[in-house]
């Protein structure tokens, strides 16, 4: 589904994190078709350099968001392609681990946490001296429904995505006299690849069939669906675009109305 109006955000610089596949690479796409300049990372060298062939107006660098390194990097591709930046999103993160806390690798749940809340914060830190230049600045962070319900067997997980809303609430606090807006989006199931790997484990762990844990999923939703990679892309378009000038500090689901993620 296509945009259906303008969103003002010509020429607009964006960052998308982890934008190789999935939520990331739906929103690099949706900006770039209103019209922004579009630089992407991923830590996926291979599914990185497709994007030359398929998406070929969208920069790119390799980087790991975990790693602070990586990241200055990054941040040097950017300046040096965009000379600033108005609009960071912060989309890198994992599945993490499925099983009981109590029986959970330790490496595991560091590496869940040092993706998914750290990276943010190594992007922001260096995002934030750009975006006080900008006359339109905003950063979305990505949470999940995991971060506004309990997820047991996702402990890891769900840790990672409270802390998401944490982090943006404070930090629209801390950036608000700026001018810039933070704002953290809470996706419901995505249909597509990662769900069913998510279901998948979830099914070997309970000891039941796949299709069992896809359905009691959809039922927790009002909408009664999963949603769409582009469904979130575009609600991160609306809130980066001068229409949400003035929406800062929110956990925005795109979920289906879900109820509960048990
Ligand atoms: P995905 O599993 O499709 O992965 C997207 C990309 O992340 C991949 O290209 C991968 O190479 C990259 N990546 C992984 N680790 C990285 C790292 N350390 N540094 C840089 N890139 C890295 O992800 P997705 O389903 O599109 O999810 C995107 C975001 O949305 C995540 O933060 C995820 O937690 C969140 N989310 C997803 C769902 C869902 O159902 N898909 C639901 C709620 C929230």
């Amino acid at each position: 589904m296509s945009l259906p109006m303008s969103f003002d955000l010509e020429g607009a610089r964006v960052l998308v994190t982890a934008g190789a596949s999935g939520i990331g690479l739906a929103t690099a796409r949706a900006f770039a078709q209103v019209g922004a300049r579009v630089h992407v990372c991923d830590v996926d060298e291979v599914a990185l350099h497709a994007l030359g062939t398929s998406d070929a107006t969208l920069g790119r660098s390799t980087c790991d968001v975990a790693d602070r390194a990586s990241v200055a990097r990054l941040f040097q591709d950017v300046v040096g392609a965009f000379g600033g930046l108005d609009v960071l999103v912060n989309n890198a993160g994992i599945a993490g681990p499925t099983a009981r806390c109590e029986v959970l690798d330790p490496e595991a749940w560091e590496r869940t946490l040092a993706i998914n809340i750290t990276g943010q914060f190594h992007c922001a830190r260096l995002a934030i001296p750009l975006l006080r230049q900008s006359r339109n600045a905003s950063i979305a962070n990505l949470s999940s429904a995991a971060g506004r319900f309990g997820f047991p067997l996702r402990t890891p997980y769900a840790a990672s995505k409270w802390a998401v809303i944490g982090f943006t609430k404070s930090l629209s606090m801390e950036l608000g006299p700026d001018g810039i807006r933070v704002n953290a989006i809470c996706p419901g199931s995505v249909a597509g690849p990662r769900i069913e790997s998510v279901i998948a484990n979830k099914a070997a762990a309970r000891g039941v069939a796949p299709g069992v844990v896809r359905d009691e999923m959809v039922n927790k939703a009002s909408l009664r669906r999963m949603i769409t990679a582009e469904d979130v892309a575009h609600a991160i378009v609306f809130l980066a675009s001068p229409l949400g000038a003035n929406i800062s500090g929110h956990a925005l689901p795109v979920d289906g109305d879900t109820q509960s993620l048990v």
